[in-house]
């Protein structure tokens, strides 16, 4: 095949749909990890054309959803202050705060920008040097190398007012923490196409043993999650827990070696909050100390802001697949993409708003929401 819209072909999307059904004999719950595999499952309903043993649990792997509300809250007072110009992706200006988010601080006066790469702030520090230019370097595997790359360059050219506010999460040690929940049901993971593209598999075999847990490496489009939940469910079914690749036209099983080269060099691991779900250990990065000059936290003396959860929000319950978004009770009523209160709802990845975007008017129909 080669073009994407080859991946969303309905005949091969049915064949594929009737060889999990000849395969499955069983009740299976299996999650996906990323949030662009929940978005594609649910905007094409592949939850429901699947055999009703099959249950698809959605996992943390959305970046916006997870990056905790600490961290949310220091760029909230980096971007208030004056001289700062506060460079994020447009999906974080949203994502609400304590008490604010993004684009009312840009509303009162700050000077937030979105950004489509992170080089593009390094740009504007380098035609504002008289201000304090500020990127936030958020996500999984997958964004880190990019952020690690314009640190580097900054580095190497000399550009002394740019820094980087770090949230970088890992997704090996969030399987783990989801395995070792004693409320975990899951059975096999859909592990993320794109994570893998940068850092390989060769992270998942010891989790896959040590778990008993099928790991199928996955991609975004229908035929995609279909081959991986196929593969997933042989696996279940014969009593198999290995790792495969399903999506061979993006990941080598070694990785991308210049991206974790960069990533080696820029980051070290560190224990990261997740939003929702708490500590885990090891679970991110850091600068490491060659670039500590860089961390926008220590230069803004900003990292000793802590901050508590909403009561309300049950995104952490989401994010483990402990709960669908309907089943909390704010979804559709207090919380919905206009008035989000957790980043689930926010992210165009976040579980909640796949449900509130494609399956709203069902579970209103339904009583469900
Ligand atoms: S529906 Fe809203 S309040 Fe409920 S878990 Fe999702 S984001 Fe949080």
């Amino acid at each position: 095949m080669k073009y994407l819209d080859e991946f969303s072909n309905p005949d091969l999307a049915q064949r594929l749909l009737e060889r999990i059904h000849e395969a499955t004999t069983r009740p299976w719950a299996i999650m996906e990890v990323c949030g662009g595999q929940t978005h594609s499952i649910i905007r094409h309903g592949i939850d429901q054309l699947l055999p009703p043993e099959i249950e698809m649990i959605h996992g943390p792997g959305c970046p916006v959803c997870v990056t905790p509300l600490e961290i949310i809250d220091k760029a909230l007072e980096i971007a208030a202050r004056p001289g700062v110009i506060f460079c994020s992706f447009g999906d974080m200006l949203r994502v609400p705060g304590s008490s604010s988010d993004l684009f009312r601080i840009k509303s009162a006066g700050g000077d937030v920008r979105v950004v489509y790469s992170p080089l593009d702030a390094l740009k504007l520090a380098r035609e504002n040097p008289d201000q304090q230019v500020v990127f936030f370097g958020i996500g999984f595997e997958t964004t880190a190398p990019a952020n690690a790359m314009t640190v580097y360059q900054a580095r190497r050219l000399g550009i002394a007012n740019f820094s980087l506010l770090v949230s970088h999460v890992l997704v090996p040690p969030a399987i783990a923490a989801i395995m070792e929940s004693p409320t975990c049901r899951v059975q096999a993971f859909l592990a993320a196409g794109h994570v893998c593209s940068v850092m390989g598999t060769r992270e998942y075999p010891p989790l896959a043993e040590r778990y008993r847990v099928p790991i199928v490496v996955t991609g975004f489009e229908p035929l995609d999650i279909l081959e991986g939940i196929r593969r997933t469910v042989l696996q279940l079914e014969s009593g198999r827990h290995e790792v495969e690749n399903a999506y061979p036209r993006a990941v080598a099983s070694e990785g991308n070696a210049a991206a974790m080269t960069m990533l080696q060099d820029v980051f070290e691991v560190t224990d990261r909050s997740w939003r929702g779900i708490g500590e885990i250990p090891g679970s991110g990065w850091r600068l490491s100390a060659k670039y500590r000059d860089f961390d926008a936290e220590q230069r803004f003396d900003v990292a000793s802001i802590h901050t508590e959860e909403s009561s309300i929000c049950r995104s952490g319950e989401v994010l483990q697949g402990l709960i669908k978004p309907h089943e909390c009770q704010a979804f559709g009523r207090e919380c919905t993409p206009r008035n989000p209160l957790g980043a689930t709802m926010v992210s165009s990845e976040g579980a909640c708003a796949a449900y509130y975007l494609y399956r709203r008017l069902e579970l209103v129909e339904t009583g469900h929401a």
